[in-house]
């Protein structure tokens, strides 16, 4: 990405070990993030641009001196983030505070818009899978190196559980996958809060009971409506706006939680008084996602959760720009990208 709007497909030269905890991964699934749309929307004109990707599913391609639990041509999930998996946080499941911590496609490092990339702490980081490279579940799959993880953390640190009721903000694939998360851990109404029929559709698909459509002020009258005059249980915030981190803590009850996955886009959290007020707990961050992938496979393995639905276009490398301009104008929900 070079700029607002200017993704361009460059050749540049083959990744190679650097560290010899490195790995290469050879791309073999990749896909475009809700989050890429923010650069996508506001980033400055550069020179030398940003290697893009965050999200991708690979064979390993070789593995440097220090790597002990991978082999070249093993199947993995890239998480968006890298870890070494033996620091105190990594220990602790929180890998996105890793003391070696590295975001893919960001701030100079290499994205998995790729055919290729280099991997630092490649134990630490990939997550082996025992299928094969062209399994029906792949999309699924693909899903566990960011948004299934990501719609998980938001419904974890907001406190979802039996019985309760749960509002999710935003329609996008990390929302979706909010819902199959809220659903599967056992939430008995799950209002999702969005306004694209397609969107919508697949998330009563995934279980979402209500369905709000209404912004700002209207918006919390309808889920305090909805929920027996109190707000929600647990909300799952996936945009990261002003207005829809304001709106989730004003529609979460007295004691409920507010978990954040949308990245912000203020630099204030809004909403203050009345999260003070209500005792409301506002948490959340960058998922942990490679520490929830042992949770959630099994349920992706035995067809329990269909996350892959998400994906609604595939395309090869060449039609990456495309696939941008896709998302940007919400003409696709997540578009997988097959190099
Ligand atoms: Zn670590």
């Amino acid at each position: 990405m070079f700029g607002a709007g200017d993704v361009r497909i460059e050749e540049v030269p083959d990744p190679s070990i650097i560290d010899p905890t490195d790995a290469i991964l050879r791309v073999t699934r990749a896909c475009i993030c809700g989050s890429d749309l923010w650069p996508y929307a506001s980033m400055e004109p550069s020179e030398t641009g940003q290697s893009m990707g965050h999200e991708a599913i690979g064979v390993v391609d070789d593995v440097g001196a220090e790597v002990r639990n991978l082999k070249r041509g093993d199947l993995v999930v890239m998480p968006f983030a890298s870890s070494d998996g033996t620091c105190e946080f990594c220990r602790e499941g929180l890998p996105t505070a890793c003391v070696h911590l590295g975001f893919f496609g960001n701030i100079g490092m290499n994205g998995a818009q790729a055919e290729a990339l280099r991997i630092p702490y490649a134990d630490g980081t990939l997550f082996p899978l025992n299928v094969a490279e062209d399994d029906a579940l792949m999309p699924s799959l693909l899903t566990l190196s960011d948004v299934m993880g990501t719609g998980h953390h938001a419904a974890v640190v907001a406190k979802v559980g039996p019985g309760k009721s749960v509002a999710v903000i935003g329609d996008g694939a990390v929302g979706l996958c909010g819902v199959i998360a809220a659903k599967r851990l056992g939430a008995e109404q799950i209002i999702i809060m969005g306004r694209h029929p397609d969107r919508i559709a697949l998330a009563k698909e995934f279980g979402a009971t209500d369905v709000v459509s209404e912004r700002g002020d209207e918006a919390v009258e309808r889920v305090r409506e909805l929920t027996g005059g109190f707000g929600a249980h647990s909300v799952l915030e996936c945009v990261g706006l002003h207005q829809s981190t304001d709106t989730a803590i004003k529609i979460a009850r007295p004691g409920g939680a507010v978990g954040r996955v949308g990245v912000p886009q203020d630099v204030v959290i809004p909403a203050s008084e009345p999260a003070f007020f209500n005792n409301i707990t506002v948490g959340g961050g960058p998922a942990p996602v490679r520490a929830y992938i042992e949770e959630l496979l099994p349920d992706i393995l035995d067809g329990r959760i269909e996350p892959g639905k998400v994906f609604d276009r595939i395309v090869g490398l060449d039609e990456v720009p495309d696939g941008y301009r896709a998302m940007a104008d919400r003409e696709s929900i997540k578009v997988m990208v097959q190099p």
